[in-house]
């Protein structure tokens, strides 16, 4: 029922134009009655739905406008998923250049996203051009600002570029239904909006810590800032996303979760923004992070498509390890030693995560045969670890040097020179008695030094494993002639200025080591003391007591004579021996002979 107040109220009515705004349909009917505000019809009809009726609006009529009516007159509802708070209310939007046309409101200006006309390709304005008032919905005046300045006025209008009007473009076209741009999947208008509103906010300069809270959305300026950035995106897909995506990666010093280096982006991209229509964003981000997050992807990501965890090429240490069939600490040695690129990421716990490249497991698996961890090269070589790293130190060992700082240095060893450290012996008919290198490190106290002198000796021929030729053995195991073995060290020793023991003297003079002694205890041989245990012989010593005496043995063997006949025959009192001193043998000072000589002629 129409009460015939209503008919009375409005003389004049006009017909909505297709896609005009609701609001500004009302300030057309209201301006051409006679009404000043858009209030004095909310006083004059109960609802929109009297007024409609009043104007005799058919079906078709009204769903040809767009957007909520004054809310004087209660909620306005939408069919097609839209919210009361997707339009402005108080404010105006316009194109200039669309005005001079036709004087009524585009229903996509009411928009809060919507900045540009996408007919004249220019930004809205939301100002009047001469003196800067916003232009509140409630008037009636479509035309001129309360200033009296025309709003068709062009000045201030920007010219916009084509990636924001393309936006713009499918954002209006789904107004009618699903729209999409080149590439991209259709989405219907609330589709868009979210869109706009959700993505827009991130910036390689800004990334909210709360998306979805948008302040200032009524005016112009924060509209079209989200849609330049969505345009942008959009535009140059996927290269402005990953270029998004790897601003926000490095902002995050410690990369230890996915969800928390990518923080209120990946909240967007999985809650916000959960519609099947925005699958292809988490497609991208997820290819982004197969490409590039060095971390492991694993089952615990429930949000991921099960392809991204299982397409991801991280593994940790232990999986690694597992697939390449070596032990975990193999592999955390090739990481360490750089071999292997890895990873590391520290957890908030304080652990430490390492990750490697699923590519490298191949390279694992060929470079775990071919070296060998200190641990592993010691006992091949049958020797303590300590000796393993003197060998290192002095460059017979050339390992992989671990890069790892601050903790007990790491190596890798090339198979190959441990292998240079098994020998094959040599066979003699009468073998005599031998004596192993790791017994000779147990019981002989080598000096510093001493030890990789008798590998350079083995190495260099001078001293020969004696032993089977056709089966190597290793280093620690080899076999060599102890009394050769004593005289090259005793000679190394002379060599090297360093005293000898008594025994060591013994062996270099060739006499038997009570012999010696003897000699010490009458003085005849020199010693002294050192740093060195015991008492010392020096070299010098040994060659002021080689040059003063001679034993009657060595005499007679000079003389071609026989030592007992000698001893009878020379009138030369020995200086020691049995008959003298008890000594064991005799020695005589080698100037009384020259006076025996000269005498006897
Ligand atoms: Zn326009
Ligand atoms: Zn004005």
């Amino acid at each position: 029922m129409i009460a015939v107040k209503d008919y009375c109220a409005l003389p004049v009515r006009p017909r909505p134009i297709n896609g005009e705004a609701t609001l500004g349909f009302l300030m057309r009917v209201a301006r051409e009655n006679g009404y000043e505000t858009l209030r004095q019809l909310g006083n004059t009809f109960r609802n929109f739905d009297g007024l409609c009726q009043a104007l005799g609006l058919s079906a078709e009529e009204r769903q040809g406008l767009l957007g909520p009516h004054p809310s004087f007159w209660g909620p306005s509802a939408f069919s097609n998923g839209l919210a009361v708070a997707d339009f402005n209310h108080s404010q105006m939007r316009w194109c200039p250049l669309c005005l001079r046309d036709s004087v009524h409101l585009r229903g996509p200006w009411l928009l809060k996203i919507s900045c540009v006309c996408n007919r004249h390709s220019i930004r809205l304005l939301e100002r009047c051009p001469s003196c800067g008032s916003t232009q509140r919905l409630e008037r009636v005046n479509l035309k001129q600002c309360a200033c009296g300045a025309w709003l068709a006025d062009i000045r201030g209008a920007d010219q916009v570029d084509e990636p924001l009007i393309s936006v713009s473009r499918s954002v209006e076209a789904a107004i009618d239904g699903k729209s999409a741009l080149a590439g991209f999947p259709a989405m219907s208008l609330p589709e868009w909006i979210r869109l706009i509103g959700y993505l827009g906010q991130f910036s390689n300069t800004f990334q909210p810590a709360k998306p979805g809270k948008i302040a200032n959305m009524h005016q112009l300026d924060t509209a079209s800032v989200l849609m330049q950035q969505v345009g942008w995106l959009l535009d140059g897909w996927p290269e402005n996303f990953h270029a998004l995506l790897t601003t926000i990666h490095r902002q995050t010093a410690s990369q230890s979760s996915i969800r928390r280096t990518f923080g209120s982006l990946y909240r967007t991209l999985y809650t916000d923004l959960s519609g099947e229509c925005f699958q292809f964003l988490r497609d991208e981000f997820e290819r982004y992070l197969q490409k590039h997050w060095s971390g492991v992807v694993n089952k615990r990501h429930k949000a991921f498509k099960p392809e991204t965890v299982a397409r991801h090429p991280r593994v940790t240490l232990k999986q690694a390890a597992k697939k390449a069939g070596v032990a975990p600490s193999t592999v955390r040695h090739f990481v360490r030693a750089d071999v292997i690129a890895g990873n590391q990421i520290e957890l908030p716990s304080g652990r430490k995560l390492r990750s490697i490249d699923e590519q490298s497991l191949k390279q694992i698996a060929i470079l775990a045969k071919g070296y060998v961890t200190l641990g592993e090269a010691a006992k091949q070589l049958a020797l303590p670890e300590r000796r393993v790293r003197e060998l290192i130190s002095a460059g017979i060992l050339k390992p992989l040097v671990s890069r790892q700082l601050g903790n007990a240095a790491t190596w890798l060893i090339p198979w190959q020179q441990v292998q240079g450290l098994f020998f094959a012996g040599t066979e003699v008919s009468h073998l005599p008695l031998t004596i192993s290198v790791r017994y000779i490190l147990k019981h002989w106290h080598l000096l510093d030094g001493e030890f990789i002198n008798l590998i350079r000796a083995i190495l260099e021929c001078q001293i020969q494993p004696l032993g089977n030729p056709t089966q190597p053995v290793p280093l620690g195991s080899i076999l060599l002639a102890e009394q050769q073995t004593r005289q090259w060290r005793v000679e190394k020793r002379c060599e090297g200025g360093v005293s000898l023991s008594v025994d060591e003297a013994a062996q270099w003079l060739g006499l038997k080591q009570q012999v010696v002694y003897d000699l010490v205890k009458l003085g005849l041989l020199a010693t002294i003391k050192d740093d060195l245990p015991g008492q010392r012989v020096t070299h010098a010593g040994i060659d002021d007591f080689q040059t003063s005496y001679i034993s009657l043995a060595e005499y007679a063997k000079t003389m071609n004579r026989a030592p007992r006949w000698l001893l009878q025959t020379l009138s030369v009192r020995p200086v020691s021996g049995p008959m003298i001193d008890g000594g064991r043998q005799y020695f005589f000072r080698r100037s009384d002979l020259c006076t025996e000589r000269i005498s006897s002629r």
